[in-house]
């Protein structure tokens, strides 16, 4: 939906001494009713960082992420079904959400630093990094594509096409639109 282009401003990160966190920022809904409480400030709904399993931010229409305890059960999954971040992450947004009929969609990462920018929306607004070199953005389109920059040793830097591990996410063809790459 439209929202998921709205304003709403997340962030997860993985340190080098394996502390995870998460932030999330929104005004909330267009038009919402004033008092409103969305999922952004709510932890385990919007946003939710454990070092045990993952950080969660999401983005989307609050009310069901609230109703789905969203970023809590990604880190449930990770803790009690032994999922990894990416499976964890797509079962909720594509499948519970899309059940509860929730559009948004989350960037997390496990402890083992792998990356999942699932979204069920039209188009999320993201882009990820780490220190081996990834580098990846997207709006619309596959859900996580991008270039993995490697440094070669004349200091260039060379990409090669990246493909993350998502199910969902297509194959990294011409449909992948990384506007660094
Ligand atoms: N999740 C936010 C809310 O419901 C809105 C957004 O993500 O844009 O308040």
């Amino acid at each position: 939906g439209r929202e998921s282009l709205m304003g709403t401003v997340g962030a997860v990160a993985l340190d080098a001494a394996g502390n995870l966190a998460a932030a999330t920022s929104t005004g909330g809904m267009t038009g919402k009713k004033w008092g409103r409480v969305g999922d952004s400030p709510i932890i385990g709904a919007g946003t939710y960082a454990a070092n045990d399993c993952c950080a969660v931010s999401a983005t989307g229409h609050g009310e069901f992420f609230i109703r789905a305890a969203v970023a809590h059960e990604i880190a449930s999954l990770i803790r009690y079904r032994g999922l990894d971040v990416v499976e964890a992450a797509d079962e909720v947004v594509m499948q519970q959400l899309v059940r509860l009929g929730g559009s948004g969609g989350v960037i997390a990462v496990g402890r083992d630093g792998r990356i999942a920018m699932p979204f069920n929306s039209e188009g999320m607004l993201r882009g990820a990094m780490d220190s081996r070199g990834l580098f990846a953005t997207g709006t619309k389109s596959a859900p996580w594509c991008g270039r993995r920059r490697r440094r070669v040793s004349s200091g260039r830097t060379a990409s090669r096409p990246f493909q993350g591990t998502s199910p969902t996410a297509p194959p990294c063809g011409r449909a992948c639109r990384d506007p660094t790459g």
